[in-house]
């Protein structure tokens, strides 16, 4: 029956990050992801960022399905956010997506509020209201990856998701190639794209490069080695894992989320670890270092993961030092560059030999580059495109690629957030926007879900921002005089409240120094939760606070 679909993308176009796609027809809502995107430094005071998705608390009827290409923060992220604000009956997801997602609604208290179904890549049709759905299989830099293909009363949509054509992924589950050919030869109206790499010539490696890297790195060491990736990267961890196991040390894993993922992974058999191979953080000192791999979160240089703690010397299981190796085995997503090259230095600066993929082949792309966008589009023969998941210039490189690739000027879509994309009778058009910014969410301390009352923070404007500036003095180290503060949109502290936040952020930073802790960022972090905490206490307002500690 011809008819017509809204499409409106509310995050994850003209950035990297917060993927969420609204897919509506005969007032029925489907939603393709619900992504969260991580601050970048100017957002300082920030932990998460979420889409914009007022739109869908706004609608009449609850949606009728949220559906999760694959396990990736920038795709599930949000997810627990969406489903305490927005009415939602079904959430469809792989067995892999499932478990990390069941873990994390855990976290949350929200197991129970929706119904959880697992998604099929070879189990055909799903009927959701109007819209007929199937998932495909991907590969990309996480296992039981799906794209997914909506029949719609607008036409036919495939939604790659994230996707590389890895030809020899770990766990033998190729892109299904067949299924997409065969798709095109059905007709698919709209193919909206990963568009990631579209700006790279050539093909991703294969996952399998950087196992057969860890092989020729890994063997000859002496000392520890540390090997830094994803939580998430089940198969780049697998692959350190068998190395390990074939020399003969034992795997020590470090870091909350990647012990967590680890876990629902070996359960539920996407990761193969013999019980004797695997040592506990504090069994570690009964090893030589030449004894054990360790697994550790970092590889962002997130400011508290294990690798920047074990980086500063404040980790209380793992050191590192001369006669180490640490494999980055990742690339900072944009935005990150300085935190890792930070954690570079200071690794080095302990002695240890750092090996990152600007030197070394110990990373791949989860993404395809744009011989495999070329190939997709060759495949699916979309009458139209859609370019997503990508900053603007990754979009419009794919939309060149769809059009060397013979797409008409005319049926490529460069939509933005909020861009409402009618698709009627099999022809895209831009017809509208809504509002799609952003929505902050600000935990006070990082650490435990459980004791970490996550507060929304979509009402920044309300809250304004309060900005402190403290000087230390040089090599002696103390505070060079007083903090100095600068309130906006949260109304004028008063005169007391200002002596009070200058007093607390000089208190919070001479504590620090006397413990002998200078890393401006933690004492940045520091001056972040307490003087937050201070304000809230005061005025009952989160103003976003972002500290700065200058050294002179
Ligand atoms: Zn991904
Ligand atoms: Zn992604």
């Amino acid at each position: 029956m011809p008819g017509t679909t809204r499409i409106i993308p509310l995050g994850g176009l003209g950035e990297v990050g917060k993927n969420m796609t609204v897919f509506e027809a005969d007032g029925e809502v489907v939603v393709v992801d619900a992504g969260l995107a991580f601050p970048r430094d100017e957002h300082l005071g920030v932990d998460l960022i979420l889409p914009d998705f007022s739109y869908l608390t706004d609608l009449e009827r609850p949606v009728r399905a949220i559906l999760l290409t694959h396990g990736h923060e920038d795709h599930v992220g949000a997810l627990p956010y969406v489903l305490r604000q927005a009415r939602v009956q079904e959430v469809w997801a792989t067995k892999l997506t499932l478990g990390l997602v069941k873990s994390k609604l855990d976290e949350h208290g929200l197991l129970r509020s929706v119904e959880l179904r697992e998604a099929d890549p070879e189990g055909g049709q799903v009927e959701l209201g109007p819209f007929r759905v199937e998932f495909i299989r991907v590969a990309h830099s996480i296992p039981d990856a799906v794209a997914i293909v909506l029949e719609t009363p607008g036409g036919r949509i495939l939604h790659t998701g994230d996707y590389k054509l890895d030809h020899t992924p770990v766990d033998g589950l190729r892109t299904d190639v067949g299924r997409l050919a065969e798709l095109g030869t059905r007709g698919v109206d709209l193919l909206l794209g990963d568009s990631t790499n579209a700006e790279r010539p050539g093909m991703t490696g294969s996952e399998r490069l950087v196992g057969e890297a860890f092989r020729q790195i890994i063997p000859v060491l002496t000392g520890r080695v540390l090997v830094a990736s994803f939580a998430s990267n089940v198969h780049r961890m697998q692959q350190a894992i068998d190395v390990a196991v074939d020399v003969g040390r034992k795997v020590c894993v470090v870091g909350r989320s990647m012990r967590k993922n680890i876990n629902i992974a070996r359960n539920l058999g996407y990761i193969d670890v013999p019980d004797e191979a695997l040592i506990r953080p504090n069994e570690l000192d009964d090893y030589a270092p030449g004894d054990v791999l360790i697994l550790c979160t970092g590889s962002q240089g997130e400011p508290l993961s294990a690798l920047v703690r074990i980086a500063y010397g404040d980790h209380p299981a793992v050191k590192v030092e001369a006669g180490d190796t640490v494999i980055i085995s990742a690339k900072p997503v944009p935005g990150n560059e300085l935190r890792v090259h930070d954690a570079i230095n200071q690794l080095a600066r302990c002695g240890a030999e750092v090996l990152h993929e600007e030197i070394a082949p110990v990373h791949v792309s989860g993404h395809g580059k744009a011989e495999e966008l070329r190939t997709m589009l060759g495949l699916v023969r979309p009458k139209s495109v859609m370019p997503v998941h990508g900053e603007f210039r990754m979009l419009a490189a794919h939309a060149r690629l769809a059009r060397e690739g013979g797409v008409p000027e005319d049926r490529i879509v460069l939509a933005e957030n909020g861009s409402v994309v009618e698709l009627a009778d099999g022809v895209p058009r831009i017809v509208d926007r809504i509002e799609a910014g952003v929505t902050f969410v600000d935990g006070l301390g990082v650490g435990d879900v459980h004791d970490v009352a996550l507060r929304d923070r979509r009402h920044l404007s309300e809250d304004g921002v309060l900005i402190i500036v403290a000087t230390l003095a040089g090599s002696n180290g103390g505070v060079a005089g007083q903090p100095e503060l600068i309130a906006r949109g949260f109304g004028e502290p008063g005169e007391e409240l200002v002596v009070e936040m200058r007093e607390e952020a000089h208190r919070v930073l001479a504590e620090l120094l006397e413990d002998d802790v200078t890393e401006i960022k933690l004492l940045q972090e520091h001056l972040h939760d307490g003087l937050g905490q201070l304000v809230y206490d005061r005025t009952g307002r989160r103003p976003m606070i972002l500290p700065v500690v200058v050294e002179v």
